[in-house]
C-alpha cells in the first residue's frame, strides 16, 4: 500500500478525481512541456461527462494557461483503464499535435499510466490487507497506528497533525459560510443553520444535529472549491472530519489520540484503495462515501476504547452497508446527493462503532470481503450510475 499522504491529500473541491487528478496532470505535463504555445487535453468518459460541473476544464485550464488550452469533451470514449481518461498533446503552428501523454485520474486525485496502480509513489506498507494487518499488531500487543508508525516513521504524525488541522479549519470555516453554492443549482449552503438548531436541543439530538452540521460544513466547502482533505476523495471529504471533530469537542479527546485515530482510518480506507477503489467513477458512490463512513466508524471506535477486533468490524459495517450505492450526481456537481450523503454516513459511522462495541467485535464478513465485494459490484454497475450523471438522480431531476 501506498503511504497515508497519497490517501489524506490536502488540496481544494470540489473533487478529487475530476479537480485535482487533472490539475496534478496538467502540472506534470507543463514542467515536461514548459514552453509550447497550445496544449491540446482530450478528455474521456467520466471525465468528460461530469467535467464541466466538477471544473475539471477549469483546473487544466489555469495550469496550462486558459489562452493556449483547447479541451476536447470525449465522453463516449472509455479507455480500457480506467473511466478517467485524459490525454495531454501539444500542437504546433500547423495544428499538429505531438508529445502525447495519456494518464489516468484513479480516485483519491491520484493519476497512473495504463498498466500501473498509481504514478511514481512507492509502497510503504508491505501488508495490504487488514486480516493481516489486525495479526502483524495482535502478535506485538500494538494498534493500528502501530502499524502506520512502524512503515512510515515518526514524520507521518507531523502530516497527520497538518491533515486535522486543515479538517478543523474546513469545519469551522463551514459553519460560517451562508449563501448559494456555485455551479448553478442554486442549492444554499445548511451547515450554520444545522449547526443553530443543534445547539438549541437537547443531548441526543443536538449530538446529532451537530455531527450533522459538521459533515455538511465540509462537504459544501469543497462544493464551493474550499480547502480540504480527501478522505478518502473529496466528494466524501465531510464524513471522517465531521466525526472526529465531534469526538475531539464532545469528549475533550487529546489531539494525540485523535492523530492515531486519523492513521487508523488511514488504514482502513488505503485497504480499499488497494483492494478495489476509491473512484466513484470506477465503482460508485459505495467507494467514496461507503470508504469514507468504514474510515470514520474505525476512528470513531479506537477513540472509545475499540480494540482491533472491533475498529475492524465496525469498518466493516461501514462499508458493507453502503455496497451498491451509485453515484450520479446532478449536472456532474458535487452537491446532491454528495453534500447529504456526507452528513448521513458520519451518523452512520457512528452508529457502526456502537453496533460494533455491542457485538464485541465478533462478525460473520470481514472488512477485507466487504472491499473485494464492494470491487467486484462496482465493476458489475453500469455505467450510467459512475459518475457520469446519465442515470439516477441526475437523470430523475430533470424530469
Ligand atoms: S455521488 Fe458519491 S461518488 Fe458520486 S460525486 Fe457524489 S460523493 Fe462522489
Amino acid at each position: 500500500m501506498k503511504s497515508l499522504k497519497e490517501l489524506f491529500r490536502i488540496g481544494y473541491g470540489p473533487s478529487s478525481s475530476h479537480t485535482m487528478g487533472p490539475r496534478t496532470a496538467a502540472e506534470k505535463y507543463l514542467r515536461k512541456h514548459p514552453t509550447a504555445s497550445r496544449y491540446k487535453v482530450t478528455l474521456y468518459g467520466s471525465l468528460a461527462a461530469t467535467g464541466k460541473g466538477h471544473l475539471t476544464d477549469a483546473a487544466i485550464s489555469e495550469v496550462l494557461g486558459p489562452h493556449r488550452t483547447q479541451i476536447q469533451w470525449c465522453p463516449d470514449i472509455v479507455l480500457p483503464f480506467h473511466p478517467n481518461g485524459m490525454k495531454f498533446e501539444i500542437v504546433d503552428e500547423q495544428g499538429s499535435p505531438h508529445e502525447a501523454w495519456t494518464v489516468f485520474s484513479v480516485g483519491g486525485g491520484a493519476l497512473a499510466e495504463e498498466g500501473e496502480s498509481e504514478l511514481n509513489t512507492p509502497d510503504v506498507y508491505e501488508l495490504n490487507h487488514l486480516a493481516d494487518i489486525m495479526r502483524w499488531c495482535s502478535e506485538r500487543g500494538m494498534d493500528y497506528w502501530n502499524y502506520v508508525d512502524h512503515c512510515e516513521g515518526t514524520e507521518i504524525w507531523d502530516y497527520l497533525r497538518e491533515v486535522w488541522q486543515v479538517m478543523v479549519e474546513a469545519v469551522e470555516r463551514g459553519l460560517e459560510h451562508e449563501g448559494v453554492l456555485p455551479g448553478g443549482l442554486n442549492l444554499q449552503r445548511k451547515a450554520p443553520r444545522y449547526y443553530i438548531k443543534a445547539m438549541g436541543y437537547g443531548k441526543n439530538l443536538q449530538s446529532r444535529g451537530l455531527v450533522f452540521s459538521y459533515a455538511l460544513a465540509v462537504s459544501e466547502e469543497n462544493a464551493g472549491g474550499g480547502r480540504i482533505v480527501t478522505a478518502p476523495t473529496c466528494g466524501s471529504c465531510g464524513v471522517v472530519p465531521s466525526v472526529l471533530y465531534h469526538i475531539h469537542k464532545s469528549r475533550q479527546m487529546s489531539d494525540i489520540r485523535i492523530l492515531h485515530a486519523l492513521a487508523t482510518a488511514g488504514v482502513v480506507g488505503n485497504v480499499a484503495k488497494t483492494l478495489a477503489s476509491i473512484s466513484g467513477a470506477e465503482a460508485g458512490c459505495q467507494a467514496e462515501v461507503g470508504v469514507a463512513c468504514a474510515m470514520a466508524a474505525a476512528a470513531a471506535n479506537y477513540c472509545f476504547g475499540g480494540g482491533l477486533n472491533t475498529v475492524e468490524y465496525a469498518a466493516e459495517m461501514g462499508l458493507e452497508h453502503h455496497l451498491g450505492m451509485t453515484c450520479d450526481p446532478i449536472c456532474g456537481l458535487v452537491q446532491i446527493p454528495c453534500i447529504e450523503r456526507n452528513a448521513h454516513a458520519a451518523a452512520r459511522a457512528l452508529d457502526a462503532n456502537m453496533y460494533a462495541t455491542f457485538a464485541e467485535g465478533i462478525h460473520h464478513i470481514s472488512y477485507d470481503k466487504a472491499v473485494i465485494v464492494m470491487g467486484k459490484t462496482g465493476r458489475d454497475l453500469p455505467s450510467l450510475y459512475r459518475e457520469t450523471s446519465e442515470g439516477g438522480l441526475a437523470e430523475e431531476y430533470y424530469k
